[in-house]
């Protein structure tokens, strides 16, 4: 278990209701720091915000404002965001306003607040179709859809306040996030990411699975991705908060390097859950790209993370697991 200095800290981790953020917010907690969680509602759920950590409900640029004017506090994770690529892409007044608007607010109210921290939910997005893969931090930047935009769009502005202002920036740029920890996973009114709709046939409360393309240039045809376990995502969080420095903003990729394919994916699935778990093939969905895997050395050699559940099995037993708890769970 990694700790981030050594020095118990007080965070504000905004989103922290949600999947990525409440798993973010516990391992915060076992290391010993002192977190608040800030989130709307909107998608996350409270029951998701770990024990020890105190929810405050409201907006992650107005709340977090309000509660630094109340106290000091080491630093902010923003992990408040819309993030839903379609959608983007139909509203994506909802995604420059929801993300880029209240971000921009948020590192206002840090600086008006002295808050000295940001690590920042970055996406593999911000890359577009990749020249190269593994993709490393160097690669050109060019989203293809608007969440990615959104997302380089504050990795720009986090640059200009840590050069102008001396805020410890790291942006963490995540490719494919799975798996759960413990009671933390992933659980979406609106569910469209590949492991949680395949597990979702497992459950019977999907009668199939669609491939969303059989026609990319890979070696079974459908695209792949990096998948990453949401655990050895956090811990990168934590290790980031000790590497900020004042003035500098770092950016990190985080995938294990090595690609799946659709179909390799409903194939794990399928042995993890024992269930035949029907697939069809249909269109593309636009924007995706054939290939994203994460050449992640930076994080390795500067923050000293090492991924150590890399193996999709076991990302997918404990998909799997969280999904029949969940299940169980409902009325
Ligand atoms: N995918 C699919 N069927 C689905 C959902 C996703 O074939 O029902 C594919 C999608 O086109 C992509 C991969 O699975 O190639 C991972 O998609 P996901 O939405 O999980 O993550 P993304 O890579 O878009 O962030």
């Amino acid at each position: 278990m990694p700790t981030s200095s050594g020095k118990a800290l007080k965070l504000i981790v905004t989103g922290g209701a949600g999947y990525v953020g409440s798993v973010c917010a516990a391992r915060l907690l076992e290391a010993g720091h002192e977190v608040v969680v800030v989130d709307d509602l909107s998608t996350g759920h409270a029951d998701a915000v770990p024990e020890g950590a105190r929810l405050v409900e409201g907006d992650a640029a107005d709340a977090t404002a309000a509660t630094l004017r109340k106290g000091a506090f080491d630093g902010v994770l923003h992990f408040a965001a819309k993030s839903l690529v379609g959608e983007s892409m139909q509203d994506p007044g909802k995604y420059w306003r929801g993300n880029v608007f209240t971000a921009i607010r948020l590192l206002d109210a840090m600086r008006e607040h002295g808050a000295p921290r940001l690590v920042f939910s970055s996406t593999a997005a911000t890359y577009g179709e990749p020249e190269k893969s593994p993709i490393p931090e160097t690669a050109p930047t060019r989203p293809t859809n608007t969440y990615g935009a959104t997302k380089l769009a504050i990795d720009h502005a986090i640059t200009s306040y840590a050069n102008a202002h001396g805020l410890a920036a790291v942006s963490l740029r995540y490719f494919n996030v799975a798996g759960a920890y413990g009671r933390y996973g992933e659980r979406h009114a609106t569910e469209t990411h590949l492991i949680p709709i395949v597990l979702q046939v497992a459950t019977g409360d999907r009668a199939q699975v669609q491939i969303y393309g059989d026609d990319y240039p890979t070696e079974d045809r459908t695209a792949i991705r990096d998948y990453i376990h949401v655990t050895d995502l956090a811990d990168a969080h934590l290790l980031a908060l000790g590497r900020a420095k004042p003035g500098e903003h770092l950016i990190y990729n985080l995938g294990n390097g090595t690609g799946f394919s659709v179909r390799q994916v409903i194939e794990t699935c399928r042995e993890v859950t024992g269930h035949a778990i029907p697939a069809v093939v249909a269109p593309r969905r636009a924007g995706d790209p054939a290939i994203l895997v994460a050449a992640s050395d930076k994080a390795r050699e500067e923050l000293g993370w090492k991924p150590e559940r890399a193996d999709l099995h076991g990302i997918v037993t404990d998909a799997w697991r969280f999904t029949r708890e969940l299940t169980a769970r409902q009325p």
